[in-house]
């Protein structure tokens, strides 16, 4: 294996320079181009169980892990042969396959949703289920919180003034007034702005969207029980409670987030989104939830929805193979790295003398570089020391650890993260904490 410490990234840097002139910003997804962070991105050639191998032959620890998908690591040799034997049986017909149904059996044996369309993104997933939602109510608004991603779709590309109920403005030029008219915005965790809400509009709400556990303004968990909140609330007023597990899903257990809350405490979402894990690496993703509600999705009903490569066999197979292998033993190796390696940031960070906060949902967790002891917000996750991340983030990387290039998202492990690529994060802490007090 490469020693850690890497080399000059100048065949990534020639890369990015030619990217460049050709790809806005030089990335295919925006949070890959470093700007949060500064330098040049790493253009990756290979990657293995929890180890990236950048152009220029530098290896990594990786806490990426593709945003999610990667719950076995890299190259599963498994999930590889699965979905290379697919390939060689033709990669897309455009007609049914078996493993279309074999990968929604899965699914519905694991989690609450009794139909379910696949689809081949999280954003796709959630614009249909949005979609549906309002089709089969009748009703237009759509609620959700600030700081929650659900892709970029137009309605849910809103933002809004802080701490208020606030009728949506595009968070985006290029996102018409009319297309976030419809959705309002409330604060995360804020039991009293939803209940306002839906005292006022409930009956014109088609549905209130959350991520199951929001990761995507670093890790804020939902206070105990709000989850159940929001499902009793929405079925209250006729709304559809739509749970985003896209980056939840299959990862925090076996089902997502709702096998920690909504298994135990005894409801389900009436719909709920998936992707990343379930396509194993491959572009995969689903919406699904109660079956009088997904019978009125096209062909069987009036709400249109499709796609070309929806249930691509190649995807399917890998996605299948992937939640397949994940059985308890790949969750409790999922728990047990994710808290070594959490603590072991907190005590490196502590020692350093640097502000910060560390929070989990299950084996989800995210640093905020911040003096707070709690964040149950956008607001709360705002106000971080972007430029001290920028400094840990970057020592972590020079020996050979890949953290997100941005303070504000979730640091994702993996099943094949070894006890060695374990140590190796371990190592790299204290002196990244020590450049993070530095700046
Ligand atoms: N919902 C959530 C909760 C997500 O985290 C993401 C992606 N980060 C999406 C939706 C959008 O998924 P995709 O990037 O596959 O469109």
């Amino acid at each position: 294996a490469a020693a850690p410490g890497p080399v000059d990234p100048a065949t990534s840097r020639e890369l990015m320079d030619r990217a460049r002139a050709v790809t806005p910003g030089g990335v295919n997804s925006p949070v890959r181009a470093f700007h949060a962070v500064g330098g040049t991105p790493r253009f990756i050639e290979r990657a293995s169980g929890a180890r990236l191998t950048d152009v220029d032959g530098n290896e990594y620890v990786d806490l990426i892990g593709s945003w999610g998908p990667m719950l076995l690591g890299h190259a599963h040799p498994e999930v590889v042969a699965a979905a290379t034997a697919a390939a060689g049986r033709g990669t897309s017909y455009g007609t049914p396959t078996r493993t279309e149904v074999e990968l929604a059996e899965e699914i519905v044996a694991r989690t609450p949703v009794e139909r379910v369309r696949l689809v081949s993104s999280g954003t796709e997933a959630t614009m249909s289920a949005v979609r549906l939602a309002r089709g089969f109510t009748g009703r237009e608004l759509v609620v959700k919180f600030a700081g929650c991603y659900h892709g970029h779709l137009d309605a849910l590309l809103a933002s809004a003034g802080s701490g208020l109920a606030t009728f949506g403005v595009p968070g985006t030029p290029g996102v018409p007034e009319a297309a976030t008219a419809a959705t309002i915005v409330l604060p995360y965790n804020d039991r009293a702005a939803v209940e306002k809400v839906f005292a006022e509009r409930g009956d014109e709400i088609a549905c209130l969207v959350t991520e199951a556990s929001p990761g995507n303004m670093g890790v804020v968990p939902p206070a105990p029980g709000f989850n159940g909140f929001l499902a009793e609330t929405c079925r209250r007023h006729g709304a559809l409670f739509l749970s985003d597990e896209v980056m939840t899903g299959f990862r925090v257990s076996r089902s997502g987030q709702w096998g920690l809350d909504g298994a135990v405490e005894g409801w389900a979402p009436d719909l709920t989104t998936f992707g990343k894990v379930m396509g194993g690496g491959f572009p995969a993703a689903a919406f699904g939830g109660r079956a009088d509600v997904m019978a009125v999705l096209s062909p069987d009903g009036p709400v249109y929805q499709a796609g070309t490569l929806s249930g691509n066999p190649v995807a399917t197979a890998a996605g299948l193979t992937t939640l397949r292998l994940a059985d308890a033993s790949v969750y409790a190796r999922l728990d047990e790295v994710a808290s070594t390696v959490s603590a072991a940031a907190h005590d490196a960070l502590a020692s350093a003398g640097v502000p910060h906060l560390v929070q989990h949902d299950s084996n989800m967790f995210s640093v905020f570089f911040t003096d707070r002891d709690e964040v149950v917000d956008f607001d709360g996750a705002s106000g971080q020391d972007i430029s001290a991340y920028a400094a840990f983030f970057h020592a972590m990387l020079d020996r050979g650890v890949h953290l997100p290039p941005s303070a504000f998202e979730c640091w994702f492990v993996s099943a094949a993260h070894t006890d060695a690529d374990v140590q190796q994060v371990l190592d790299a802490l204290p002196a990244a904490a020590q450049a993070a007090a530095a700046a």
